[in-house]
């Protein structure tokens, strides 16, 4: 991994406020609308034919287009000229791989998170180290004595994944494939949207800050989050988990105390274990029928459930005296930043 006196070197040449970039993608128009509400450059890295949905949403349009054949050909020279940080998101992290590592340009948060992300046992490392209720995984398939989800490597957005109740049925389906399984959760799905701030420390502190929880959705998995009308019609089907969307979700009030407690515990494992995690993160959780609450999931950077508060949610208007998204808050923490002089502490 590239080291961080490098990329330190790179945002001390920046002059003036430095510009936001991203992939043209996931949660982008999100991200470049509330940079554009807080007055900085925005830059899309775009393949062409992709610029029209931009024009399509002029008040998310990125100031300026660089245009690449593949999204693995960051231009990294011409950004770094534009004084730019670049926003992580899920298709960047997915399309770069473990070229994120390397890349030569700050990114906002810290780019060794990313690296625990990509790992499914890594990513349960920090969990436990976080403290967190997490599901029982079976480290032998053997084992298997009740619902269990079946996981491939870097499957993500849940596509592929199976259910299985027995070591019998699990070699029938899945042979000796490499997989994680874990105990299939019961309950209700919550994915709460977090931002941990190193500056701030009026409110829910955390490690040197506080988090802040700006929003919660639910996603919408095909066929799982319908599989009741097609069983109640008579349909042999199995449960399929791809996601197709997302929808908001306010919790009972009584539960946030605990949320706010997921998240501080998170930043404070992160802190430990690779130096922390400025700015967005998400986990995702299930709520049993007992309010206990289990993690399964870490998204170390902004996630597309916040595209759903792309002008402010139930939660985040209880923070700031205008609207605010996860894009502006990234966009806000980014000018605080550069106007503290620590750019530093919130990029990697
Ligand atoms: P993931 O790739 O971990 O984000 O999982 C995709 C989807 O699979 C989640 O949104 C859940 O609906 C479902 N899922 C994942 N892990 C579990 C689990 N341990 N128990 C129940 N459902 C799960």
């Amino acid at each position: 991994m590239i080291e961080k006196s490098k990329i330190d070197e790179i945002i001390s040449s920046y002059k003036g406020l430095p510009s936001i970039a991203t992939i043209c993608s996931h949660s982008s128009l999100q991200i470049f609308h509330g940079a554009k509400n807080e007055g900085l450059k925005t830059i899309g890295i775009c393949l062409q034919g992709n610029e029209k949905i931009y024009d399509a949403f002029p008040y998310a349009k990125p100031d300026e287009f660089i245009f690449v054949n593949s999204y693995l050909d960051i231009p990294v020279s011409e950004l770094v000229v534009r004084n730019a940080i670049i926003v992580p998101h899920g298709s960047f992290v997915e399309y770069l791989g473990e070229k994120v590592d390397n890349i030569a340009i700050p990114i906002l948060g810290n780019r060794a998170s990313l690296m625990w992300e990509r790992s499914r046992e890594k990513m349960f490392d920090w969990m436990h180290k976080a403290g967190l209720k997490t599901p029982k995984v079976f480290l032998n398939p053997k084992n298997i004595d009740r619902p269990a989800i079946v996981k491939f490597p870097g499957a993500k957005g849940g596509r592929g994944y199976v259910v299985v109740n027995s070591w019998e049925e699990y070699r029938q389906k899945i042979g000796d494939k490499k997989t994680m399984v874990q105990e299939f959760l019961i309950g209700v799905r919550a994915y709460p949207h977090y931002f941990y701030s190193p500056f701030e420390n009026k409110g829910y502190s955390a490690s040197k800050g506080r988090v802040e929880l700006l929003g919660i959705d639910k996603r919408i998995e095909s066929n799982a989050d319908e599989i009741g009308r097609a069983l109640h019609a008579g349909a042999h089907t199995t449960m399929s988990f791809t996601v197709v969307g997302n929808e908001p979700m306010v919790l009972r009030e009584s539960l946030l105390l605990e949320y706010f407690e997921i998240g501080k515990k998170v930043i404070e494992a992160a802190e430990k274990l690779f130096g922390g995690i400025p700015g967005p993160f998400c986990v995702e959780t299930i709520i049993t029928d007992n309010l206990e609450i289990y993690t399964f999931e870490i998204s170390a950077r902004i996630v597309a459930g916040t595209n759903i508060f792309s002008d402010s949610s139930p939660y985040s208007i209880f923070m700031n005296d205008k609207p605010l998204s996860m894009g502006r808050r990234i966009a806000m923490e980014i000018k605080n930043a550069a106007k503290l002089k620590k750019l530093t502490e919130i990029v990697y």
